[in-house]
């Protein structure tokens, strides 16, 4: 029986990582998958799926909010499609993760989304992420740990100009950063230093 998974972790969990050993495993046995990713995402080079942990990358199409997933996957008829993989997946709308689940009931097609819980802003979980939880058919976690102590990771804070930015009305969810160090970018801790990251001000 196909299934609907989502695998969500924070910005340094290795979820694309996760993601790319996947296609690589389903494609040693001869087996077809495709990958999709959300176009909101400007860190990677347009039409790959990549991972700061590989050197290996994996060609996707990109979609954005418009895109119907369900009729997308239903013209690529050219050959039997055996996994589909999403990354980015916090970035759906809870439409297209219905589409989702219409490919994984009635094309029987299993979909894997690799995805952000909860955004930087408030903590609260993002509309995509928010739909999978509520209807993906398997649901596990990919840990990390906390950048200032040993917990697990459960947020993503972003530090900008080198001060943490979060709680704010006005920020925009769709922001996209690296985890790498610089002006702007997001760091993964646990709830403690989330709202109390020891951070010079
Ligand atoms: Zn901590």
């Amino acid at each position: 029986m196909a299934k609907l998974y989502f695998k969500y972790g924070t910005m340094d969990a290795s979820k694309s990582a996760d993601l790319l050993m996947t296609a690589h495993k389903y494609e040693n046995q001869g087996k077809n998958i495709v990958c999709l990713r959300s176009n909101l995402d400007t860190r990677t080079e347009d039409g790959f799926i990549e991972s700061r942990a590989l050197t290996y990358k994996h060609k996707c199409f990109c979609f954005n909010k418009d895109t119907n997933l369900y009729d997308f996957i239903k013209n690529q008829n050219d050959q039997k499609i055996n996994c589909i993989l999403i990354d980015e997946a916090q970035f759906l709308t809870k439409k297209q993760v219905m589409e989702l689940t219409e490919i994984v009931d009635f094309l029987k097609i299993p979909v894997i989304c690799y995805g952000l819980k909860n955004s930087y802003i408030k903590g609260e979980l993002f509309e995509g992420s928010k739909a999978l939880l509520y209807f993906a058919d398997s649901i596990q976690e990919i840990k990390s740990v906390c950048h200032f102590c040993d917990k697990k990771a459960t947020m993503n804070l972003r530090i900008k100009n080198g001060k943490p930015i979060l709680q704010s009305d006005t920020g925009n969810t769709v922001v996209i950063g690296d985890t790498q160090e610089g002006e702007d970018y997001f760091i993964s801790t646990c709830r403690k230093h989330y709202f109390n990251p020891e951070i010079k001000k």
